[in-house]
């Protein structure tokens, strides 16, 4: 999951960005209205965290002018101000949710998981694909209640397929989704972290759920019926 955080209080901003990498996510930040509008044509992110009072342009007339635009990607306002009016301001522009600062880091990541599984219709932090279970809250995966250690890219990009079940991903949207502006390296790397999650993922004569399509990418499917283990 990507996501984008707009916070003019520098530290506060490199905060924010360390617990959410922490937490998995991908992160990009930045420090005014503009520098926002930028990042959100060059990306596809899966939240914003935007701060109401910002340079250049503030968060209430970015929030109006992304929804105008039909950019639906959920909001979480940041705001040092707790009036009632501002707060049914924020929502009423589109926001998805609000958190007054200060706030707790714990209530920031719940919120997060919140705003981001809103929107693809899920009400827990729990997806399933055949046998195999992935907690976004716990950062675990299980196929058929055995655990399976990931590291935290590979539990990114994992995460990625599966909440686009039977959607074919390409290299470049994968590389979008997990690696941030400050990376630079080679496609490759997808390629070879996608190899070894499937040796973790199907290794062992199970039934195979991730699938690469050749030319194109990968998907994720649920178990063919035909195959495998039933009759
Ligand atoms: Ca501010």
């Amino acid at each position: 999951m990507r996501i984008l955080v707009v916070e003019d209080e520098r530290d506060l901003n490199l905060l924010l960005r360390k617990v959410l990498t922490k937490a998995g996510y991908t992160v990009d930040g930045c420090f005014d209205g503009e520098e926002a509008q930028a990042h959100l044509l060059g990306a596809a992110y899966d939240g914003i965290l935007l701060d109401v009072m910002l340079p250049k342009k503030d968060g209430y007339t970015l929030l109006q002018e992304l929804r105008a635009q039909g950019n639906d990607t959920p909001v979480l306002f940041l705001t040092a101000r707790d009036s009632v009016a501002d707060r049914v301001t924020g929502l009423d522009l589109g926001g998805d949710d609000y958190l007054v600062k200060p706030f707790a880091f714990e209530e920031l990541l719940a919120r997060v998981r919140a705003m981001t599984r809103k929107r693809v219709g899920q009400r827990t932090n729990r997806f399933s694909v055949g046998d195999l279970v992935l907690d976004t809250e716990r950062r675990q995966v299980t196929r058929g209640g055995r655990e399976i250690p990931l590291l935290p890219k590979e539990f990114s990009i994992l995460e990625y397929l599966v909440r686009n079940k039977e959607k074919v991903l390409s290299r470049e949207q994968i590389e979008d989704q997990i690696w941030n502006y400050d990376y630079a390296g080679s496609s490759n790397n997808v390629d070879g972290y996608l190899s070894r999650l499937r040796k973790k993922i199907d290794g062992d004569g199970q039934d195979k759920l991730i699938h690469t399509i050749r030319g194109i990418g990968w998907v994720i499917r649920e178990p063919d019926p035909d195959q495998g283990g039933r009759p």
